[in-house]
């Protein structure tokens, strides 16, 4: 028999309830359009992840659209449990943008943006399994610095060796991560014991990596930034140091193969106890598993967590770092700043509802508005910190603040525009000439011959309705615009 079709309630004009078994309904952000883009099986997922053990809260962002386990655009709550299923493989994928002091004119012909694109994918090449090449003054990463870095994250120490501005770590979401009971030493304790297992046989490859996108959905954007032009936006701009009508350079990677090695080391330890113990999983679901806190499963998925997450955090920087040599060598004497850098898969120990709760933000990302007590000691704390929406390449992206109707979110938002075709679907139904003359007609340059069927723009939701159903559920404002000039995509 078919399962009874699932139906929101709206409560607003972008906002909704998803009835669920439980008491408690799951919060929807979307309008009406937007939430027509939501399968069954997205609703489905979402209602399994409310249901899951110690779940106290689900939110489906605009974004959502299938995932493992959860849907992609979710942010789940936990007083008493983590669920690796949603943070994912790609443990804390994140966006960074740097912006650069070069009046948008500079990159206006071609054959400058051309030049960009060799020498940025000479540093920083995109492909699975590449590493960044050693033409830099960047060193190569051995053994030790890998280890130093996958445990401090972006130390002092870390950033100086690998030529790292180290004052770029102050504009990080977190500039490092800890273990599970809060040290480093758990962290050093908890490496040694993976090196000594044989699927870390592979660490030096692995930390050979940092410095690069990696394949798929990963990618490095040229951008033009136009301030929104409202008092607010500029003054907000100001502090986040974005510059009208420069250009900017936009980042989508996380932890590379580290990360991917630990995630899916801890999706099938799970799953093999869960099936041993003959444990019932949430909806069925083998991408739902979960530990209680305070186990040893728990602890050693949050610090293979932490790992992977120091691992992207020093991947970013060094990317922003070895991209801003690029823009040096191709025109001299330029200068540049990292905006933000903040992840949209991690699951982090937050206070919600006046209690400690690990808020796992699968395709999400946080949002914390100005005067909230997490930004205290950080340049944000007036405005609230940087936003970073990547739109598609055609449509543009764009750089929010949160406001604070961010609190019927859990203080979170989106992640980009969403899916809304699968990849198959997508290579199946468009039409590869189309896009590539579309983004022609855009004048938006690519490394690619031709641009991957799967991540063209009418693969993903309309941008311009998603954020509509953040803005109108007052969840965040516009800053800022980022209109694409050249695209950097495996
Ligand atoms: P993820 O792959 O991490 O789930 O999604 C990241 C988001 O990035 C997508 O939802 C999509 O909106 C956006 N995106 C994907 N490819 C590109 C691109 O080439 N340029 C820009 N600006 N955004 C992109
Ligand atoms: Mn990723
Ligand atoms: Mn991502």
């Amino acid at each position: 028999s078919q399962p009874a079709p699932v139906r929101m309630i709206p409560t607003g004009d972008a906002t909704a309830m998803l009835p669920t078994p439980t008491t408690k309904p799951i919060t929807v952000i979307a309008t009406e359009a937007i939430r027509e883009t939501f399968d069954d099986v997205c609703l489905q997922q979402a209602i399994n992840s409310m249901q899951a053990p110690g779940v106290t809260d689900v939110i489906l962002n605009p974004d959502a659209h299938l995932g493992y386990g959860a849907p992609v655009g979710c942010v789940m709550v936990s007083p008493t449990h983590v669920y690796p299923g949603p943070v994912g493989v790609d443990i804390k994928c994140s966006m960074s943008l740097l912006q650069l002091d070069l009046p948008a004119e500079a990159i206006d012909d071609r054959k400058t943006r051309r030049a960009l694109i060799s020498a940025i994918c000479q540093r920083t090449p995109t492909g699975a399994g590449k590493g960044q090449r050693n033409v830099s003054k960047a060193r190569p990463v051995n053994r030790t610095l890998g280890k130093q870095l996958v445990v401090e994250g972006a130390s002092e120490s870390v950033c100086e060796q690998l030529g790292i501005p180290p004052q770029w770590a102050e504009y990080c979401e977190d500039a490092f991560h800890v273990g599970h009971d809060e040290t480093q030493a758990a962290l050093e304790t908890r490496l040694s014991d993976l090196l000594e297992q044989r699927h870390m046989s592979n660490f030096s490859d692995k930390m050979s990596q940092l410095g690069s996108y990696g394949g798929g959905n990963h990618f490095g954007e040229c951008e033009v930034v136009s301030v929104d032009d409202s008092d607010r936006a500029r003054e907000v701009a100001d502090v986040f140091g974005l510059r009208d009508n420069n250009v900017a350079f936009l980042s989508h990677c996380g932890s590379r193969g580290f990360g991917h090695n630990l995630a899916s080391g801890q999706f099938k330890s799970l799953q093999a106890k869960f099936k041993r113990w003959g444990i019932p999983l949430p909806g069925g679901d083998r991408e739902l598993v979960y530990a209680p806190l305070g186990t040893e499963e728990a602890n050693d998925y949050l610090d293979d967590m932490a790992l992977g997450a120091n691992f992207a955090t020093v991947n970013h920087l060094m990317i922003n770092a070895l991209v801003l040599e690029a823009f040096q060598e191709v025109i001299p004497g330029t200068t540049g700043r990292l905006v933000y850098f903040i992840s949209h898969n991690i699951a982090k120990k937050e206070i919600v509802d006046n209690a400690p709760a690990w808020v796992h933000r699968k395709g999400a990302t946080r949002a914390y508005p100005a005067g909230h007590h997490a930004l205290r000691e950080t340049p944000f704390a007036d405005t609230g910190h940087p936003i970073l929406l990547p739109g598609n390449p055609r449509d543009g992206s764009a750089v929010m603040v949160a406001d604070a109707g961010a609190a019927k979110s859990r203080y979170s938002v989106n992640h980009g525009a969403g899916r809304v075709l699968g990849r198959r679907q997508a290579k199946r139904t468009l039409d590869q000439s189309t896009i590539d003359s579309e983004l022609d007609q855009h004048d938006i340059l690519s490394n690619c011959r031709q641009y991957p069927m799967d991540e063209a723009p009418a693969a993903y939701k309309d941008f311009e309705e998603v954020l509509r159903s953040v803005k109108k559920a007052e969840l965040a404002s516009e800053v800022a615009r980022l209109k694409a000039r050249f695209v950097i995509k495996d």
